[in-house]
């Protein structure tokens, strides 16, 4: 939920904020994304139980420390697990339950709650992320594209139905917390509580495990989904595909899906930045005597290619604006043909001949770099 969020950029507060900014920061988001403000829009609550999570771990100068040195807090995510040990010896002053998490938090701040109390703590959760990679081919990432994506998911057990108890069994009431899912331990005047070792907080316990999923609830399943593939993304990119990751718990929205690319690599075309290389081969006498050859582009069909007289191997002949696409619409990156002049090999003793007759009459205007080289080596150098 907040994991990978920077707890002070959800609060707004520089990292050198003090306690007393924190928490009117705090104090005001809190305001801000209250459900009687809201009418509870989905995405603000969303965003309020951030706040909370943020504002737990940043109020706490112990917890703030080790979140600014380590950016963790237990090494937990910080999501809603841990954040209502604070406001429990509060709340217990005005009965038992409350709804869920943050609801506490609210009476306290803004008076009694308008929420329904359902009585119990809620054990919503959101599932985990998951991920997977995905090659596509050059000419699919050219042209942006709709792909199946198939990975390994855990989803609720068919067969107990996501409780882990075997099919004619239930779960029980946790006889080590009495349902409650939390334990809790008096110091003398303080009372401290902690999760229930026996349930891990759930509340219930098993005692006939259900067979499919070994008592989990969950099992792993290959699932299927589309995700949408924009032109011009490079190798190396990772898409997310929200709430296509693991089922929440208890309720708890669905984690979502990352999905890494790789791209197949093209027998003909390489891709550099945003453009295109093509290497092409032409005959020494097409290099010589100039000429227009088919050549292929990625996505844009067969086009013609001019290679100018004395064309030279390695020299580049850019097509403009037929690479790949920027991303976002932002035009196209550039086509280079990289010539390369292959010299003929196993000729005929005619054919080489010909060649050397060739050779005879030509001079330095014909072979510059060669005559340039010969005049070159017979000087003396220092
Ligand atoms: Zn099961
Ligand atoms: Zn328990």
């Amino acid at each position: 939920m907040v994991r990978g969020k920077d707890l002070y950029e959800i609060l707004g507060v520089p990292r050198n904020a003090s306690q007393e900014e924190i928490r009117r920061a705090y104090l005001k988001l809190a305001h801000k994304y209250h459900p009687d403000k809201t009418g509870g829009d989905k995405d603000a609550e969303e965003k309020l139980k951030e706040i909370n999570a943020a504002y737990d771990v940043l109020k706490n100068p112990e917890k703030r420390a080790q979140y600014d040195r380590y950016g963790t807090v237990d090494g937990q995510p910080f999501d809603m697990g841990g954040f209502t040990g604070g406001f429990r010896g509060f709340t217990e002053g005005f009965g038992e339950g409350f709804e869920s998490p943050f609801d506490d938090l609210f009476d306290m701040v803004f008076g009694s709650g308008t929420r329904s109390r359902t009585g119990r703590r809620s054990n919503a959760q959101r599932g985990n992320d998951v991920e997977t990679t995905l090659t596509i081919t050059l000419k699919e990432s050219a042209m942006g594209v709709r792909k199946k994506v198939r990975y390994l998911c855990k989803e609720q057990c068919g067969e107990c139905h996501g409780t882990g108890a075997e099919p004619g069994s239930r779960p029980e009431v946790c006889p080590q917390c009495g349902g409650t899912g939390q334990i809790r331990a008096s110091h003398g005047f303080f009372s401290i509580t902690r999760t229930c070792p026996q349930c891990h907080g759930q509340g219930k316990y098993v005692s006939r495990p259900c067979m499919r999923c070994g008592g989990q609830g969950r099992i792993s399943t290959t699932r299927e989904t589309e995700i949408s593939i924009p032109a011009g993304v490079d190798a190396g990119t990772t898409l997310r595909s929200v709430g296509d990751g693991e089922v929440g718990i208890g309720g708890g929205p669905p984690g979502d899906l990352y999905v890494h690319l790789q791209i197949k690599e093209h027998p003909l075309f390489e891709r550099k930045g945003n453009d295109l290389y093509c290497e092409v081969p032409v005959t020494l006498s097409q290099a010589i005597s100039g000429t227009v050859i088919k050549v292929p582009t990625l996505i844009d069909g067969v086009i013609d290619l001019s290679i100018p007289e004395g064309t030279q191997s390695g020299d580049l002949l850019r097509k403009k604006g037929m690479g790949m696409p920027r991303l976002n619409n932002r035009g196209r990156g550039d086509l280079y043909y990289k010539i390369t002049v292959e010299v003929p090999v196993r000729l005929s003793k005619h054919q080489q001949d010909l060649l050397l007759e060739l050779d005879d009459l030509a001079n330095a205007k014909n072979y510059p770099k060669y005559w340039k080289f010969r005049e070159l080596r017979d000087k003396n150098f220092d």
